[in-house]
Parts: C-alpha cells; sequence; structure tokens
C-alpha cells in the first residue's frame, strides 16, 4: 500500500481544536518503512506552536476541570466506540507508517482502544478520603484533584497505545494535554485526534502537535511553568535529558524507559508453552518492543532442546510488508535501527557467538532483518546490556536458579521480565527476587490496560495503565477543616 485517501488521513497539527501548518509552513516526510514511500508531509511544528499548545490547554483547562467526571466518563467512552469502529482504518495507517503487520497493527488499535474505555470507567472513581481526626474539633479531608496542563512524548514503536495509555487517564480526571507524537508516526496521532474530535472532547482540551524538531519542541513541553507534568515515553537516554529539564519548574513525571528483559526457562518449564512465549515476548513487532526478551537465559539440562525448538518455530516466520497474507514480522522502522542490530550482532559474533539461524538482513532488502537466533553468546557480548531492539534472540546457558536470577538483575534496568518453571516454590522465590517492575511466569504477553505497566531501576518512573495509572495524574489536597467542637 502506497498511498490512501480515507477520512482518518491528516497531516496538519491539531491545536485548540483547530487543523493548522506549522507557523513557518514547513513539513517534514512521513515514510513506509517497508518501501520507503513518502505517505505524507506533515505540518512540522515549531516552538511557536509548541506555545501556541501550552496556551490552548491551559485555557481549555478550567472548564474540563469542572466538567462532572460522568460526563467526561461519557466523552471518553464516545472516543473509545469511535476507535474501535474504526479500527480496520486506524490499523492501515498504523501498518503504513510503523511497519507492523496489519493483524498486529489492528491488535494494537484494540489495546490502544482498551485505555480510553478502561479511564472513562475509571473516571467516575477518583476517591478522595475523608482521614479521622487526632484532635477534636476538626475534619479532615484528602481531595484527589487534577494535576492541570500534562504533556505526552511519545514513541514510535506503539503510535496509538503510547498515546491512549497517557492521555485517557489525563483527560478522565479533568488534565488538558499536548502530544509530541514521533516525527516516524505521526498519522495514527492525528487520525486519534480527529476521533477525540468527533466523540466531542472539548477544543484544547487534546492537542497533537507532530515536529520533526523533538529538541526545540521538547524544550518548551519539558520547561513551561503552565506544564505540570510530563509523561515520556522512550529511551533511558532521552528520559534523563526530559528529566534534567523538568528540574527547574519541578515537574511530575512519569517515565517509561528503556528495557533489557530476560527470558528465564528453568529445566522443569514446558518447552512448547515457552516457545510460544518467546516468539510472542521475542518477535512480535520485529522485536521492537520496550519489554521484549533481550537476553534468554536456559537452564543446562534443555539447552539444546529448546535451542532446536525455538529454531524450528523461528524458521517459520514469515518476514514482509505488513499488507502481505500471513506475514509475522515486517521490517524495522530505520536504516539508524537497521544498523545498530547489525553493529550488536557482529560484536556477539567477535565474542564467539554462533548464528543458528539468520543473522544478516533479509533478501528483501531495505531495513528487513532475519529472525535471528545467537547460540553461545559470551557473557560480555553489548547486547546482553542494550537494547537490541531487533528480531535476535541471543541463547545463554546457565546452570543453578541463583546463578540465572544473578544475571537476570546485572542490567542498569528493570522494565520487564520472564521466566519459565512448573515448580510452585520455584515461580514463587525467583519472582521475588527479579528486579523489574513487571514479570510474566509462563506467559510472553503481558500487558492489559487492567495492570500496573512500568519499571524500576533506570527503566523509568511511575505506572500506565491500571487503577494506578489514574493517580499519576492527580495531585492530593489536604484539608483541614477546624473550630468545629464549639458550640
Ligand atoms: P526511540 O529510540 O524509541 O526513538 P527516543 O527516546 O529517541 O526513542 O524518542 C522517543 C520520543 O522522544 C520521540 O517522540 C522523540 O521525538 C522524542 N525526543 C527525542 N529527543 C528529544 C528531546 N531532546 N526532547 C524531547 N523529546 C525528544
Amino acid at each position: 500500500m502506497t498511498s490512501f485517501n480515507h477520512k482518518l488521513f491528516q497531516k496538519s497539527a491539531y491545536i485548540d481544536g483547530v487543523w493548522c501548518d506549522a507557523s513557518d509552513g514547513k513539513t517534514f516526510d512521513v515514510v513506509n518503512p517497508s518501501n520507503g514511500i513518502v505517505l505524507a508531509k506533515v505540518a512540522d511544528c515549531t516552538i511557536e506552536d509548541a506555545f501556541k499548545a501550552v496556551h490552548a490547554a491551559q485555557t481549555a483547562y478550567p472548564v474540563w476541570r469542572d466538567t462532572p467526571a460522568k460526563d467526561r466518563s461519557k466523552i471518553l467512552r464516545c472516543w473509545y466506540d469511535l476507535i474501535v469502529e474504526n479500527a480496520d482504518e486506524l490499523a492501515t495507517l498504523l501498518s503504513c507508517e510503523q511497519g507492523k503487520p496489519l493483524s498486529e497493527a489492528k491488535g494494537e488499535v484494540l489495546y490502544g482502544a482498551s485505555f480510553v474505555e478502561w479511564f472513562s470507567e475509571e473516571a467516575k472513581r477518583a476517591y478522595g478520603e475523608i482521614i479521622p481526626t487526632p484532635v477534636r474539633g476538626r475534619e479532615l479531608f484528602a481531595f484527589k484533584e487534577p494535576i492541570g496542563v500534562t504533556a505526552a512524548i511519545t514513541p514510535w514503536n506503539f503510535p496509538v497505545a503510547m498515546i491512549t495509555r497517557k492521555v485517557a487517564p489525563a483527560l478522565a480526571v479533568g488534565c488538558t494535554s499536548i502530544v509530541k507524537p514521533a516525527a516516524e508516526t505521526p498519522l495514527s496521532a492525528l487520525a486519534l485526534a480527529m476521533l477525540a474530535a468527533e466523540a466531542g472532547i472539548p477544543k484544547g482540551v487534546f492537542n497533537i502537535i507532530p515536529t520533526n524538531r523533538a529538541q526545540e519542541v521538547g524544550q518548551v513541553l519539558t520547561t513551561h511553568p503552565v506544564i505540570r507534568k510530563v509523561s515520556f515515553t522512550g529511551s533511558t537516554e532521552v528520559g534523563r535529558i526530559i528529566m534534567r529539564q523538568s528540574a527547574d519548574t519541578i515537574k511530575k513525571l512519569s517515565l517509561e524507559l528503556g528495557g533489557n528483559a530476560p527470558f528465564i526457562v528453568f529445566d522443569d518449564a514446558d518447552l512448547d508453552n515457552a516457545v510460544i512465549g518467546a516468539i510472542a515476548s521475542k518477535y512480535r513487532n520485529s522485536g521492537q518492543t520496550c519489554i521484549c526478551a533481550n537476553r534468554f537465559y536456559v537452564q543446562a539440562g534443555i539447552y539444546d532442546k529448546f535451542a532446536e525448538k525455538l529454531g524450528v518455530a523461528v524458521a517459520g516466520l514469515k518476514v514482509g510488508d505488513a499488507f502481505e497474507k500471513g506475514v509475522d514480522q515486517g521490517p524495522l522502522i530505520t536504516v539508524e535501527a537497521i544498523e545498530k542490530v547489525e553493529e550488536l550482532v557482529e560484536d556477539a559474533l567477535s565474542k564467539g557467538a554462533k548464528v543458528s539461524i539468520g543473522g544478516k538482513r533479509h533478501a528483501l532488502g531495505g531495513t528487513f532483518y532475519q529472525p535471528t537466533i545467537l547460540t553461545n553468546v559470551s557473557r560480555d557480548a553489548r547486547l546482553l546490556k542494550e537494547e537490541i531492539f531487533g528480531p535476535v534472540a541471543p541463547l545463554i546457558k546457565f546452570e543453578t536458579e541463583q546463578e540465572a536470577i544473578d544475571l537476570a538483575n546485572e542490567s542498569e534496568y528493570g522494565l520487564a521480565a520472564y521466566f519459565y518453571s512448573r515448580d510452585l516454590g520455584r515461580v514463587f522465590r525467583v519472582a521475588r527476587r527479579l528486579e523489574t517492575g513487571m514479570i510474566g511466569v509462563n506467559e510472553g504477553l503481558i500487558a492489559s490496560a487492567e495492570v500496573p505497566f512500568g519499571g524500576v531501576k533506570q527503566s523509568g518512573l511511575g505506572r500506565e495503565g491500571s487503577r494506578h495509572g489514574i493517580e499519576d495524574y492527580l495531585e492530593i489536597k489536604y484539608v483541614c477543616v477546624g473550630g468545629l467542637s464549639k458550640p
């Protein structure tokens, strides 16, 4: 698919309920990573546009804040219904700009929609507290109030879900929002805004400023005193910049940063189930998710058997364009992305790793990479420390439970971990010891709107989704009413 003409295709910025060009009229190209074809020339928002969006969100805030929760809930529910109604069109757009297979794109759209549904429900339950007083003649309250104007900076790997996961809780509690989507994938963001407008989200409440000038616009979003919270998903490196820049105005931060997920297979695991989980966790989105299995630790007794079974499953993965039938794996997002994967594989090979399957660019050319398994990977290989963000599974042998735990925790990251075991004692021992925010036990896919998503260590701050996701957009206001005991 090279061009399309459906109603959700929008190339302008969305500020204060108006579709507009960048203040200097500039645009940037959005490219289909499958074939390099330019899909759209999108408004390249400037610093001035960012200020305009902040002003719009600030102006819209008091009315939205004071709108009854039930009304906000209804509008969000309507947005959810529209996203689901338009799921096929949104998925097409998503696959075009991101490259993931159409079925996966549809899955992401519905996953993204589920956050809007969930937080439309949670909107009505942002309860405060009445606190028993320690002193006579007082009534004590903790009100929960929206934090104010918020900004979201989102990545290209989940162009729909990373936006709804941040914007839905913000809007649910009465905050307003400015979104800067990744320059690679702004079309899905703009399509979401079209549906938000149709759902009745008032002007200024939800603004989208696509831009290829991430640093300049990011600077405004992280330093403007009106913005009270920034939610960012992306690399740890940029997360540090955002945190530093946000320090001067003491903004609240939610950071969902890099991961380096260990995937541990113990001798007592159900190997077929482990292979299913490994494929889902490693090769989904061509390995470009922050909770992707990055390192496979396999116990010595089943190492060869697991490698063989995984090899058979990986050999069956079909690589190709998102719109081809039966495709399991699309291209990587950019040339830089594939070069990074090549560099990491070369480093591992130079340190003694063996290619079991794949190991190089795919015959399709462009940014397609072969689904790959490396065995005999040395413990000092870079790909055990850095995020691969590509379809490469390094397999490392271990002997004891303690060794697996130590190896898994040997990382500055702490986002997700997976392990496979049927020993109940081991399940709880290992789950307790792994230093990550999320753990899949005998499961390779664990994310959903109902659960708290987030990391520990240098993988970030805060939780998205679940009942906790809404708290990140609320402030506590303590109110002490005194003088009540006097007649
Ligand atoms: P990835 O490696 O997944 O592309 P990045 O951290 O580079 O992750 O990008 C995630 C998001 O952060 C994107 O929207 C990108 O445009 C934005 N971004 C990159 N650099 C900055 C910056 N200096 N300030 C603010 N946002 C930035």
